[in-house]
């Protein structure tokens, strides 16, 4: 009756009656709470040490798009979120053995993985603009004070669809002039496939840099994978040069190019140098443009998407099973054209550009690289670039480090070639 009133058992009666009888009447011993037969910390240790062996496991990749971006690694695209990780950590945990104690739940791996590790997942081309959502978001004084900034995004994004539009109208009406986009597509990893031991392995890189021809909706794709070369500014210049070949063999001789303002890819000194290199070889005139920061969508995106699309559910294992997925994703004419670039075709166009008489302005304003917004060679005048998509032109200069690590100011952007 007395135990069932408390709602105690006899064993707890019996222990304070022994500790009674231990202490001469009063009892008086450690406080025993929150303790833990296995000590905490070195539980996490060990729980910790499991989740960082198992995020190890996982490849790396350098940023998608833009190589220059930041030191951040990326893990490869087929890994979409913590959580798909936690799933292949916890089929990962079961088949090493480990004591199940040391199992982590989703929160705790997430914690370790966010700081311990500067890692990122792969991220899709925004359609959304970080500056026109910054300025969405401001209060009304902010939107004051950063108004000219944002009439001028507005302006530079409408002014280079116009241009676009009237490049492709050119290129519609005359068969010497063509106008094309150009960016490389996310990285193509082989192997690919849907079974937890692919996740671990280190992929072959294969690269896919599209040249969509605006007037004709042809897409040229030149391929390589990363034994052959890397996927920079210096390749670029030289998928480019493929197709100025091409094309100059066709009547060409106005090309007007289109890109995103990707600086270790699209907009350097390299391919400027190529372009002026080009320009002066082949007897044509070469204008880049750059659209709009954040606003980059352009027709050669739908090419990508499509390639994605047909290789879906299709176990890859080399890449020249990725260069006939390409060939075959598009079934209506004009088809996907597939170049396989073989080393031989990578051409120094680095080395070149540097030792290029980079003329000094000393009597303009300075300004950054990231300004500019085109560039011009044409077999008439030196290759030029201007900060405005108007056609004054404006002399900006370069800032930027050689290749011996010396950084040279003053110098401007109109060479010689
Ligand atoms: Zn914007």
């Amino acid at each position: 009756m007395f135990l069932n009133t408390f709602s105690i058992s006899a064993q707890t009666i019996r222990t304070v009656f022994e500790k009674i009888a231990m202490s001469n009447g009063i009892i008086l011993s450690p406080d025993k709470r929150g303790q833990h037969f296995r000590p905490v910390n070195e539980l996490r240790e060990n729980s910790k040490m499991f989740v960082k062996e198992h995020i190890e496991l996982f490849p790396l990749v350098e940023s998608h798009y833009c190589r220059k971006d930041s030191n951040k690694k990326y893990l490869s695209n087929e890994i979409k979120s913590v959580g798909e990780m936690f799933r292949l950590y916890e089929e990962w945990f079961e088949s090493r053995g480990y004591d199940l104690i040391n199992k982590v739940t989703l929160r705790q791996y997430r914690d370790i993985f966010n700081f311990n590790f500067n890692l990122s997942f792969y991220v899709p081309k925004k359609d959304q603009c970080d500056f026109c959502l910054k300025y969405e978001n401001m209060t009304p004084e902010e939107k004051i004070a950063s108004k000219f900034e944002n009439d001028q995004h507005l302006f530079n994004k409408q002014k280079a669809r116009e241009l676009k539009e009237a490049d492709k109208t050119a290129a519609q009406a005359s068969s010497a002039t063509v106008t094309a986009c150009f960016d490389f597509e996310k990285i193509l990893s082989t192997t690919t496939a849907n079974a937890s031991c692919f996740y671990y392995k280190r992929k072959l890189e294969v690269y896919n840099f599209t040249v969509y021809e605006l007037a004709s909706h042809e897409a040229n794709c030149y391929v390589w994978d990363e034994t052959i070369a890397k996927k920079g500014c210096v390749e670029v210049s030289n998928c480019l040069l493929k197709f100025i070949e091409e094309y100059v063999t066709k009547g060409v001789r106005n090309f007007h190019f289109w890109s995103d303002n990707c600086g270790g890819q699209n907009k350097n000194k390299v391919l400027f140098g190529f372009f002026g290199w080009a320009s002066k070889n082949f007897k044509v005139n070469i204008t880049h443009r750059f659209l709009e920061k954040g606003h980059t969508q352009n027709e050669g995106d739908s090419v990508h998407a499509l390639i994605e699309k047909s290789q879906k559910n299709k176990i890859v294992y080399t890449p020249i099973q990725w260069y006939s997925i390409i060939r075959n994703a598009k079934t209506k004419e004009p088809v996907y054209k597939v170049t396989e670039m073989i080393q031989d075709d990578f051409k120094d166009f680095k080395t070149f550009s540097y030792s290029l008489n980079w003329i000094k302005n000393t009597g303009v304003e300075s300004a950054k690289s990231s300004c500019i917004q085109k560039c011009s060679a044409t077999t008439k005048t030196i290759l030029r670039c201007c900060a405005q998509h108007q056609e004054e032109w404006s002399n900006y200069k370069w800032s930027k480090s050689t290749p011996n690590g010396v950084t040279q100011k003053n110098m401007q952007y109109n060479a010689r070639t």
